[in-house]
């Protein structure tokens, strides 16, 4: 049976942030994924001036703005195209890093290079962990075991470690469906530096390109009336969208660049670190993608669960200093997420009239200082 002083379970961006960031501390863990076939996988990702300068600071930021579109602004449309809301990202530069869209697949393939192969063990996925011996016992479906004196458990929104430190937290069932896809084309002149969202009849759509001829599309539907299978359903579940959204939709290519998933509800956790186990990125967090900050907040916390680890490396106490000093700053993101989310998913018309008039008249620099607060990384 091997021992590690850290383990990680989940290779996705969290887990691989914190991997990074403890190869270059020289700190002894292993990382262990459930996939076998363990090649970059997704569609496009969002990363916020936050995670940039998380990004910088593990020497990759270069890497990244090579591969990745930089977003001058972000628009928020109505049903018919109309501007609800614009917001100038140059605003920001004093944070000296820039919002992108970029491939997952280049994301996590940049990110896995920092890792040497024997850190990493593939096809493992966690089933039972023993709390019970000194160190902590992992069992893994393929009858693997392994020790290890901490535990991170960063393995996403299904997390297996979570269910078996807090088997009482549930995600809710929701009727909600969350679709991304890859299109080929060049979006109008107007669009093409813009992370661009519609909202209409409770449903969005957000696009913004990630290469000069591909353009990263994700949408909600909240009530679906039939099963969605295909881009035809998707076409019909969103005719109520203005023309570009029918463009887009028509020149994704369905055969592998098309994603659909649940979007269960999902409750706050009041407790991110127990019994030398700490939750990290979806596993502990996850959120709604209403401000693009999913992917981002799992490399953030990554970066500060690290500074903890490194200061005290061998103690839960690192755990315990994580959340007394992190924690809040991932609820708020989540609370503005949910908070976005609720709006966004308003149909009755009267109450959307409202909301959009709402939206047009709120200063500017409203939605610039809740933008500021998330992008601002908290000191380490
Ligand atoms: C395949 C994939 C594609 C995605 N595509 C997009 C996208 O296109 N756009 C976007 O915005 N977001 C996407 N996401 C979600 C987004 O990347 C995450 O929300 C965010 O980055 C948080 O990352 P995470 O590392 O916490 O979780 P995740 O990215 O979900 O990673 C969790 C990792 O843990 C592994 N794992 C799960 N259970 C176990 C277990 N029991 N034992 C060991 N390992 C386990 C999973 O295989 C996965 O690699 C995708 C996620 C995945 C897994």
């Amino acid at each position: 049976m091997d021992h590690a002083r850290l383990a990680i379970i989940g290779g996705g961006i969290a887990g691989l942030t914190l991997a990074n960031f403890l190869e270059q501390a020289q700190l002894d863990y292993q990382l262990y994924e459930a996939a076998v076939d363990y090649t970059p996988k997704g569609l496009g990702i969002w990363l916020g001036i936050n995670a940039m300068q998380v990004m910088r600071r593990l020497g990759l930021a270069e890497a990244i703005y090579e591969r990745a579109t930089h977003l001058e602004a972000l628009r928020l449309m109505d049903q018919k195209g109309g501007l609800l809301r614009q917001l100038d990202l140059s605003q920001f530069k004093t944070l000296e890093e820039q919002v992108v869209c970029l491939s997952r697949q280049d994301l996590q393939a940049l990110l896995l290079k920092g890792i040497p192969t024997k850190r990493l063990k593939t096809g493992k996925a966690l089933q039972e962990i023993d709390f019970a011996t000194q160190s902590l016992t992992l069992t893994f479906t393929d009858g693997h075991r392994s020790t290890c004196d901490l535990l991170i458990g960063a393995d996403g929104l299904k997390s297996r470690v979570r269910q078996l430190l807090f088997p009482t937290y549930r995600l809710r069932p929701n009727a909600a469906r969350c679709f991304r896809g890859i299109a080929c084309l060049r979006l109008p002149e107007s669009f093409r530096r813009a992370g661009n969202e519609v909202w209409a009849g409770g449903d969005l759509f957000g696009f913004c390109h990630i290469q000069p001829e591909e353009v990263f599309w994700w949408s909600i539907k909240q009530q679906p009336k039939a099963e969605i299978r295909t881009l035809q359903d998707i076409q019909d579940a969103m005719a109520h969208f203005p023309e570009i959204v029918e463009q887009i939709i028509a020149a994704t290519d369905v055969r592998s660049r098309l994603h659909a998933a649940e979007l269960p509800r999902l409750p706050f956790l009041k407790r991110h670190a127990e019994r030398r186990i700490c939750l990290l990125g979806d596993a502990a967090n996850a959120m709604r993608p209403n401000l693009g900050q999913g992917g981002s907040m799992a490399i953030e916390s990554a970066y500060y669960l690290a500074n903890c680890l490194m200061q005290t490396p061998d103690s839960e106490s690192a755990f315990i200093q994580y959340e007394k000093q992190y924690r809040s700053k991932l609820h708020w993101v989540k609370q503005q997420s949910a908070w976005v989310g609720r709006l966004s998913a308003l149909s009755h018309p009267v109450i959307v009239g409202l909301r959009n008039l709402g939206l047009r008249l709120t200063p500017a620099n409203v939605a610039a200082w809740q933008l500021a607060s998330i992008y601002r990384l908290k000191s380490v």
